[in-house]
């Protein structure tokens, strides 16, 4: 499993992820494949856990959220409407001497002196014209560049190559090099990440479909069949969980950027704030003090934005990732796409950067609005309230309103309604119509476990009584995430009543929660292999649980807590009271 030498911590969590189950690199047998990775038991239930909580707490624990279940493979019209069809690429380029493809957006800007060539020639008279140029590492001899245009030359035929016409020219911040051997990069061109397939057994053109890269487009196309199955009004959230696919020029960093990964996406759906305005008089506006902690009426988009940034915030700290380990980048304008009007990414401080795990964006009514056209199917709803809400406005207050949408749409650089169209879409607003606007919250699961695995990644220096000291390896996971909630051990296997009782312990349990029984090695070894798996609660069955030191101990075990070794007696019948609410 490849990862970057210099974050060695990461390799040890890679290699913790393997031994233990966690995370194996898909394929492996067959040598892998570059950016596809499984989930072994542990990683199993540790996804499974995380896809819980999520779901619970987005939609279960709510009344203004829906699920939805949609396919991967959806009409390729979708895809042309959403616009990743024509833009949903990267920038690749290639190293022209070791063919390395790069992300050029991602390759390190470098500075230094570049070395030029207009061809080469061979002993044998054979000539190449084509131009080549490479960066001079900083404290290396000029020969080291020129090792490099050789190796160029000789990849086009020559023998033993002569440079000609060499130059050199400063160059500040260059994308334009590999940054492992200076050699010149290609000129970037865009490389559309979306995995395409054929439907049917004709395999034509007109049969091509794509495994959907994001899982939010289904949640647009099925906006009014929620809509007309469900009570739900605006404003109300439809999310998904699935699986997503993105071709990736340079999968890295473990599971961080893979090309099969799961999406956690929520679409909120809210009214235009002119709608707000128009039944609440005013909208409420944002300010560091504001309220955040209910939804109100007057809320327009940027307090409902700054809401679902403070809910996925209260998710995370709630599965153990708090304030020390996460960050937050509030795109610029000039970072942000046209339509969003906001865009804030929740980052993630990984061992190798501190990097996005979610992106909570404002993104207008850009998506519906895109498949209404598309489509030719309306995707507004109708809104008595604010039907009514308009009915009382005077002509002149009315006539305002179009004004100022007409001027803050002819201040847009791209993307703006034309006074036409201003003129259509308030002239349905005051009819109470309207295609909703939405918030997303779009979390990447796979992006999640492992952040999740990294920050329960603890090395532990233990010393035993002979002086001899060995490192033991702790997964601090929260116990609502924990793969495994609780270990179940006889104190000795030969002792079959010993091992009845731990049994029986064990089978109350597990109808409950994750338990696992284990009866192999001493006590102190269990306790490690559970420190590793990160399984929160210990228990050890003994002779006192059978009652062999009279009847205060009879009937209770032995509870060890992972994260201090602490231990106490509980009773029997009072341990799923205990457990349950801690891990739940
Ligand atoms: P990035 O800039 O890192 O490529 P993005 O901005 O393209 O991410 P989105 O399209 O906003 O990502 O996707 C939402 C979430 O999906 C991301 O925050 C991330 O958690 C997850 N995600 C996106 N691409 C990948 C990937 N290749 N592998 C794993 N998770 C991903």
């Amino acid at each position: 499993m490849s990862q970057p030498k210099e974050v060695p911590q990461m390799e040890k969590i890679v290699s913790l992820a393997k031994r233990r189950g966690f995370v194996f690199q898909s394929s492996e047998i067959y040598g892998g494949i570059n950016g596809f990775w499984d989930y072994g038991p542990l990683g199993a239930e540790l996804k499974r856990n995380l896809r819980d909580t999520w779901w619970r707490a987005m939609t279960r624990d709510r009344e203004d959220v829906v699920g939805l279940d949609a396919t991967i493979i959806m009409h390729p019209a979708i895809w042309k409407a959403s616009g990743h069809v024509d833009t949903f690429s990267d920038p690749m380029a290639d190293c022209l001497v070791t063919q390395k493809r790069f992300r050029a957006d991602h390759v390190e800007p470098q500075s230094g002196v570049v070395y030029k060539w207009t061809g080469a020639t061979d002993e044998t008279g054979k000539t190449s014209n084509d131009t080549f140029s490479a960066l001079l590492a900083a404290g290396k001899p000029a020969e080291s560049a020129r090792k490099v245009g050789i190796q160029f030359y000789t990849q086009r035929g020559l023998t033993n190559p002569q440079l000609l016409g060499e130059t050199t020219e400063k160059v500040e911040n260059s994308r334009g090099f590999n940054p492992e051997n200076g050699a010149q990069l290609t000129d970037p061109v865009p490389f559309n990440l979306m995995f395409k397939t054929y439907v049917g057994a004709t395999a034509t053109e007109e049969d091509k479909a794509y495994l959907r890269p994001e899982t939010a487009q289904a949640i647009f196309a099925q906006f009014k069949n929620v809509v007309n199955s469900t009570p739900q009004r605006v404003p109300f959230g439809i999310c998904q969980i699935g699986k997503a696919f993105r071709n990736e020029v340079t999968p890295r960093n473990f599971t961080f950027r893979s090309r099969e990964f799961e999406q956690m996406e929520l679409e909120f759906f809210i009214k235009p704030d002119e709608a707000i305005e128009a039944v609440c008089g005013s909208v409420a506006p944002w300010s560091e003090s504001a309220d955040l902690s209910k939804p109100q009426d007057n809320w327009g988009w940027e307090m409902w934005h700054r809401y679902w940034v403070k809910e996925r915030t209260d998710y995370y700290a709630g599965i153990g990732l708090g304030a020390d380990v996460l960050d937050y980048h509030w795109q610029t304008k000039e970072e942000l796409a046209h339509y969003a009007r906001a865009c804030v990414d929740i980052l993630f401080k990984f061992p190798f950067g501190t990097e996005e795990l979610e992106g909570i964006a404002a993104r207008g009514d850009f998506d519906l609005t895109a498949h209404q056209n598309a489509s030719r199917k309306p995707q507004d709803v109708f809104d008595e309230e604010v039907k009514n809400a308009f009915a009382k406005w005077t002509d002149e207050q009315r006539a305002a309103l179009v004004e100022r949408k007409k001027a803050e749409h002819r201040a847009k650089e791209k993307g703006g309604m034309t006074d036409a169209q201003v003129d259509e879409w308030c002239e349905k607003l005051f009819k109470g119509f309207y295609v909703p606007h939405v918030i997303e919250p779009s979390a990447g699961l796979d992006r999640l476990a492992l952040a999740v695995l990294s920050n329960a990644y603890t090395e532990v220096e233990k010393t035993d009584p002979k002086g001899k000291s060995e490192t033991l390896y702790v997964m601090r996971f929260h116990p609502r995430i924990a793969p495994v909630k609780v270990g179940v051990f006889p104190l000795l296997k030969n002792k079959p009543e010993l091992v009845a009782k731990a049994r029986e312990v064990y089978e109350l349990l597990r109808k409950n929660l994750a338990a696992f029984y284990d009866e192999g090695g001493s006590i102190g070894k269990r306790y490690a292999r559970q420190d590793e798996a990160g399984t929160p609660f210990c228990l050890t069955i003994d002779f006192d649980t059978l009652g062999e030191k009279g009847d205060d101990l009879k009937d209770t075990v032995t509870l060890r807590h992972r994260d201090d070794g602490s231990q106490e007696r509980v009773k029997i019948s009072e341990l799923l009271g205990r457990l349950l609410p801690l891990v739940g």
